[in-house]
C-alpha cells in the first residue's frame, strides 16, 4: 500500500515478542504504524494505559515510522481518524480466528474504508500472550525469552512473586 497509515489495536498488559514480532513485520510492510493501546475492554488489566504506553514506546524505540497512542472508543472510529488503511491482528491459533473474525466485520461494517488484514504469528510465539506472561512472573518465573528487555524490570517490580 502507497501512503499508508495502519493500526495495530490491543491490550498489550503488557507488550510481549510476540506483539513486537508483528509490530516489526507490519512497520516493515507499510509507512506508518500506530500501534494503539485500547482502553475500553472487559478483560481486567494489571497495567494502566499510560503504563502500557510507556512500555510500547520503551520496546519500539529502535523502529523510527512506530506510533504509540491509547483510545478509549470504537476502533473503527479510530481508524477514521487516523485516516488508517488498514487494522493489523495477529493470529496465533484457531482459537483467536472466530472472534476476530466477527471484529473484523464488524469494523468493516461500521467502517467500510478500512480493511482487516492478520499476521500469522511467528511459530516461537505461538503459544505466548500477556496473560501466561503474568502468570509466570507472579510465580517469580523467568519471563526473559517473552518480554523485551527495556520493559523486564517495570513488570517484576509491579507483577513479581504475587502468585
Ligand atoms: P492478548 O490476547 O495477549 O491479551 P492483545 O489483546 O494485547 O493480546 O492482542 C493484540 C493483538 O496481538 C491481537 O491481534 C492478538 O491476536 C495479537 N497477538 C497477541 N499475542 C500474539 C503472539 N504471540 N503472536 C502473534 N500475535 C499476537
Amino acid at each position: 500500500m502507497k501512503n499508508s497509515t495502519v493500526i495495530y489495536p490491543g491490550s498489550f498488559d503488557p507488550i510481549t515478542y510476540g506483539h513486537l514480532d508483528i509490530i516489526k513485520r507490519a512497520a516493515a510492510m507499510f509507512d506508518k504504524l500506530i500501534v494503539v493501546v485500547m482502553t475500553n475492554s472487559k478483560k481486567s488489566c494489571s497495567f494502566t494505559p499510560e503504563e502500557r504506553r510507556e512500555m510500547i514506546l520503551k520496546s519500539v524505540k529502535d523502529l523510527p515510522n512506530v506510533e504509540v497512542d491509547f483510545y478509549d472508543g470504537l476502533l473503527a472510529e479510530y481508524a477514521k481518524i487516523k485516516n488508517a488503511s488498514a487494522i493489523i491482528k495477529g493470529l496465533r491459533a484457531m482459537s483467536d480466528f472466530e472472534y476476530e473474525f466477527q471484529m473484523a466485520l464488524t469494523n468493516k461494517k461500521l467502517n467500510p474504508e478500512v480493511e482487516t488484514l492478520f499476521l500469522t504469528t511467528s511459530t516461537q510465539y505461538m503459544y505466548l500472550s500477556s496473560s501466561m506472561v503474568k502468570q509466570i512472573v507472579s510465580m517469580n518465573g523467568d519471563i526473559s525469552d517473552f518480554v523485551p528487555k527495556e520493559i523486564h524490570e517495570d513488570i517484576v517490580e509491579r507483577l513479581g512473586g504475587q502468585g
